[in-house]
């Protein structure tokens, strides 16, 4: 059994490649996509081993030696997947699809998609590789200052001649408005530029070669797809380790923590050999991940108990939450905690020593020490009252979430892009980062919980929590029909661990507009 390197090992996390046998090179763009993957050579056969997100597609591998590379998706359609093998593909996929899970389909669920690819000799498929051109793609991030000469060189392109294309004024202007952007290049096997994509979400800037020496520049709203992700994970060392190691988007993962914090202390009670079920939505654009994920069902069995939770967006509020079986709410009126904290430097007192200034004063909150840039999180809905520099609290934002309760964090280091006085926030959304702003001795948040206006031991309140309302009604009744389905499938995913890797196909796309 050979084994492949990750093709995210590549240096510098890009995606490189190396041109020892095309065929090879093929073999691992088709079972990685165009995402980044793993393949091992068992029997004789490619099998895609782990992070590959289109399912198990395999060809019969020639080559001894590895290569790393990626094709663009459009090239990879266009000559490799022979339309039948394609159609299985697709048909895999789909039925993981939103269709309730039969049996026929657990059937699939159970055993590896595998098949064989009749594969045509060598010399032909190098000729269709020259007529359709061969695409190598590499991605990066827009940085402050950029110029389509540094862009490019940091991505490994020198093109005198598409730097010269590019520099004019209006194609500067769009690049410095693009901060922040993904760069997504596309070059010939001479390392020309073919295309230069600037994305953010489904915007897209693209430069595109029309000529010798010509660019061409157009704005494009890209299609943005939903993936359903299902993972399966066993808990090792740690739990975090375990789902990083399953691909888990660490937003998810965080989101899990969200749910259970309340009831599960996730450092002391989650413990090896303790299991994970997880399904969520990831939106892509041209089969890359846009980091925007959404967790929809998650079956958690720790210290001997089943923790489960399952979205659903009722007809009548439009706003999605998470329930139990039963259709009781999950989620709790406050988070336990506004973010992952080392411990807490400082604990709520009408009366201790100042550690600055050593008087006695009261501390009116609790101090999480956490390091600087540790996410902060609105602990519930509510309105933006207050942003900005606040004398010994430093950088400080306020939240009102209803008329009884306010929560202030202060000491942040930033603020999360777009938040500003009188904007609503969603539980769990991230509002600043920690930092050492204002008179702290360390990196900490300052975190206070009111009740009318008066500062009250957070803690105290994270114990009567309020549970948001259950499901009832026609809620209740659609809600039932949503939860079997979501649940057989936690199930199905029992019989497998996928902390390897995803070993499952996943769901045919939804199509959507926008993110
Ligand atoms: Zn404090």
């Amino acid at each position: 059994m050979a084994s492949l390197t990750p093709c995210d090992q590549s240096p510098s996390g890009q995606v490189g490649w190396a041109a020892t046998g095309l065929a090879l090179a093929v073999a691992e763009a088709v079972a990685c996509g165009s995402e980044r993957g793993v393949l091992e050579v068992m029997d004789g056969l490619w099998r895609c081993k782990k992070g590959c997100k289109k399912g198990q597609s395999i060809l019969k591998g020639w080559a001894k030696d590895r290569i790393l590379l990626v094709m663009s998706p459009r090239a990879l359609k266009t000559w490799l997947f022979a339309p039948a093998a394609f159609g299985f593909l697709m048909a895999a996929m789909t039925a993981l699809g939103l269709a309730p899970v039969s049996e026929a389909e657990s059937r699939i669920l159970d055993s590896p998609v595998r098949t064989d690819i009749a594969v045509p000799s060598l010399g032909p498929q190098l000729q269709a590789l020259a007529a359709h051109g061969l695409e190598l793609s590499r991605e990066d991030e827009v940085r402050a200052g950029d110029s389509f000469e540094r862009l490019l060189g940091r991505m490994g392109i020198e093109d005198r001649q598409a730097e010269k294309a590019l520099q004019n004024r209006a194609y500067s202007k769009v690049l410095r408005t693009a901060q922040g952007r993904t760069a997504v290049v596309q070059t010939d096997l001479n390392n020309r530029l073919l295309r230069l994509q600037l994305l953010q979400g489904g915007d897209a800037w693209i430069f595109e070669r029309v000529g010798e020496g010509q660019f061409e520049a157009r704005n494009a709203q890209l299609l943005v797809e939903t993936r359903t992700e299902h993972r399966s994970v066993e808990v090792g060392q740690s739990f975090f380790g375990a789902m990083d190691q399953a691909n888990v988007p660490s937003a998810v993962t965080d989101e899990i923590v969200t749910l259970f914090e309340s009831d599960l202390d996730f450092r002391r009670q989650v413990k090896a050999g303790d299991k994970v079920r997880v399904i969520y939505q990831a939106k892509q654009v041209d089969g890359r991940d846009l980091g925007d994920y959404r967790l929809i069902a998650v079956r958690f069995e720790a210290s001997g108990q089943t923790y489960e939770a399952l979205y659903f967006e009722s007809e009548a509020v439009k706003r999605g939450n998470f329930y139990d079986a039963e259709g009781k709410s999950v989620k709790r009126g406050f988070l336990a905690a506004p973010l992952r904290y080392t411990r807490i430097s400082s604990s709520f007192s009408r009366y201790r020593l100042h550690p600055l200034f050593g008087d006695p004063r009261a501390h009116q909150g609790v101090d999480y020490a956490a390091p600087v840039g540790t996410p902060v999180r609105a602990v519930a809905d509510g309105e933006v009252t207050a942003v900005g520099r606040n004398g010994g609290y430093g950088n400080a934002i306020g939240i009102q979430h209803n008329q009884r309760y306010s929560t202030y964090y202060a000491h942040l280091s930033r603020f999360a892009p777009g938040i500003k006085h009188g904007r609503s926030v969603r539980m769990g959304e991230v509002i600043g980062y920690v930092g050492t702003t204002g008179w702290a001795t360390g990196p900490h948040l300052h975190y206070e919980f009111r009740v009318h206006g008066r500062s009250i031991d957070p803690t105290k309140i994270a114990k009567e929590n309020p549970q948001v309302p259950s499901l009832s009604g026609p809620d209740l009744v659609q809600f039932t029909t949503v939860a079997a389905d979501l649940r057989k499938r936690l199930s199905l995913l029992d019989s497998v661990n996928t902390a390897a890797g995803p070993s499952l196909p996943s769901a045919k796309p939804n199509k959507t507009a926008k993110p």
